[in-house]
């Protein structure tokens, strides 16, 4: 079964490089993205490389977009940054509720349907980050889990629909939390049982664009299991972390999106 949504390849590279880094590996996905035209691309680098990352990617197939944001419009915040200070750097797509953010840095449901919210606001497509841990997984508490953190933000998504917000604005990557950097990765009947169960519950919480919706799967995507997990029909792509450092990999893993189409 193939699905008419557009697949989408996100890199997040998390806190790794450096500025000659940073240009070396968007020189090469500048000039690699051309061969993955069916498929959505972006990158997400640390802040300090966004501008750069706008300057070089501008005139490329690749898009670019933030790894947070603050859930505040403006103010006394030292050290956050707004969602209309990213779009101003040309942001696409904006990561919301990355299980780092949630486990180390204390994110709450709440938290992450404001940071949606803000990005909304401000015309970015959030990526809606979900995920179990190991334990819940193995109490089998992966549905509830998922639904709790689905349900923290179908209003604003909801709204927003309401509102006029065009379809497919919003992006939601499911990434368990223990495949994410463990090499260990979701079979992809796993994948698509999780990837189905999100679409069914923003189906049945009332967004309209939920079929249309993309839902990616991260956690330890590489060049060899990508194809794989792609050919699951709620599988529309992955948000990826590691393998998006190597840019002959990033683009492989793109290749593969492209199959799918
Ligand atoms: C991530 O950080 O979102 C991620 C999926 O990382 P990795 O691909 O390294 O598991």
């Amino acid at each position: 079964m193939t699905s008419r949504r557009k697949p989408l390849v996100l890199g997040n590279w998390k806190m790794h490089g450096s500025i000659d880094m940073a240009e070396r590996l968007l020189a090469a996905l500048a000039r690699g993205a051309a061969e993955c035209s069916g498929v959505g691309l972006g990158v997400c680098p640390p802040y300090p490389y966004l501008g750069l990352a706008a300057a070089r990617l501008a005139r490329s197939a690749i898009g670019w977009g933030a790894q947070d944001l603050s859930a505040h419009v403006q103010g006394a915040y030292t050290g956050e940054v707004s969602g209309s200070m990213l779009k101003d750097l040309g942001c696409t797509w904006v990561l919301v509720g990355h299980s780092e953010r949630r486990s180390l840095h204390g994110e709450s449901d709440d938290t992450v349907a404001a940071k949606v919210e803000r990005a909304l606001e401000v015309g970015i497509t959030p990526v809606i980050c979900v995920g179990e841990s190991l334990s819940e997984r193995q109490s089998n508490a992966t549905e509830a889990v998922v639904a709790r953190q689905i349900d923290a933000v179908l209003p604003v998504l909801t709204r927003a629909e309401r509102a006029g917000d065009t379809p497919c604005t919003v992006v939601v990557a499911y990434e368990p939390v223990w495949a994410i950097g463990t090499g260990l990765t979701a079979t992809p009947e796993q994948a698509q049982q999780v990837h189905a169960f999100i679409r069914n519950r923003l189906s049945a919480g009332g967004l309209g664009s939920a079929a249309r919706l993309p839902i990616l799967y991260g956690g330890s995507v590489k060049p060899g299991n990508a194809a794989e997990l792609f050919t699951q029909p709620d599988v529309d792509g992955g948000l990826i972390g590691g393998a998006s450092l190597v840019a002959d990999d990033f683009l492989s893993i793109s290749r593969a999106a492209l199959r799918r189409v």
